[in-house]
């Protein structure tokens, strides 16, 4: 099964406490192809200008990555995004960000993407998500992920409002969900975006790993503990890649599905924050996965009678 993907691809520039780079392959679409494409095939939906280097759709090419929905304005300028962040890693303060091109973006699926059953709506302006959407005939499970950026505009939240009703999972981090719900207990957020439409929250909590809420229950996993984190730009859509991507290759969907693909998820996310960029994701295999959800499982299993009864 293929998963199809419209979002960001972006040139970033990010400073964080252990460097800097400048003019990088980023953008959410970018990290989420790349980090499904281990499991399955990846149908992307973008846009980029003229000043996309050849090298990044080379790589994009080099993976089972479809790039036939990827169109290339000759006369307009990338994606950009600009972000610091401190010590603090779980918090991206942006300095700037430049539409370019995806301001007149109007997506047009290839006919055969609109079969895609499996889609996910990666953080770009929620109108282009709806568009895509509204294009795929009877998808079976849509995720859908945004940011303070589209949520904290009235209109833009109006139009992200319209996607949620609509997906099957919302993926956002704890601030994400605690701004669009003005909720501050978590759970209680996730209920009231529930209460939308969707069958499952999954909140992500960057070190401190990911909760799925559901109707069918509540779900924590772990984030794979790393000795070092150079750059976690993408963790967020490198754990959706993960988690679609092995939804997608299994056709497993129930519950219990779902908390495996958590696990996935995490374990992807864990390789991108190595390095800055999509860097630990080239050439990402299937035996360095293998070994960290063997080492997840061991370091959150235990064993206990419970408490005895005195
Ligand atoms: P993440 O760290 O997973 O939340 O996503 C990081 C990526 O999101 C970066 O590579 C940026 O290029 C991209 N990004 C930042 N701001 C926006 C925005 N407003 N719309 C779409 N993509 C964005």
């Amino acid at each position: 099964m293929t998963v199809l993907v419209v979002g960001s691809l972006a040139l970033d520039s990010v400073q964080t406490p252990f460097g800097k780079v400048d003019d990088v392959l980023g953008g959410a679409a970018s990290y989420f192809s790349l980090a499904a494409s281990t499991f399955t095939d990846v149908q992307l939906v973008g846009v980029i200008g003229a000043d996309f280097p050849r090298q990044h759709l080379d790589l994009l090419a080099s993976r089972p990555i479809d790039l036939n929905g990827l169109q290339r304005i000759q006369n307009g300028k990338t994606f950009r995004w600009a972000g610091r962040y401190d010590y603090d890693l779980n918090v991206a303060h942006t300095l700037d960000t430049q539409l370019n091109v995806f301001a007149d973006f109007d997506p047009r699926l290839p006919e055969q993407y609109r079969a895609s059953e499996y889609v996910y709506l990666a953080n770009i302006l929620p109108s282009l998500q709806l568009s895509v959407l509204e294009q795929v005939r009877q998808p079976r499970f849509v995720g859908l992920d945004s940011m303070n950026f589209w949520i904290g505009n009235p209109d833009t939240k109006r139009d992200l409002t319209r996607v949620i009703e609509r997906v099957t999972a919302v993926f956002m981090n704890d601030a994400e969900i605690r701004q669009y719900t003005g909720t501050y207990h978590l759970l209680q957020a996730a209920r009231e975006i529930l209460d939308l439409g969707p069958r499952v929250v999954l909140i992500k909590k960057g070190e401190h790993g990911a909760m799925a809420v559901s109707r069918e229950g509540v779900f924590v996993i772990a984030a794979y503990p790393l000795e070092e984190v150079k750059d976690p730009t993408g963790a967020g859509d490198s754990f959706a890649g993960g988690f679609m991507g092995h939804l997608a290759e299994s056709g497993d969907t129930s519950w219990d599905g779902i908390r495996r693909a958590m696990a996935y998820g995490s374990v992807v996310a864990s390789f991108a924050v190595e390095d800055f960029s999509v860097q630990r994701l080239i050439g990402l295999t299937r035996d360095e996965l293998r070994e960290r959800l063997r080492l997840l499982q061991q370091v959150t299993a235990f064993q206990t009678d419970l408490l005895p009864t005195s």
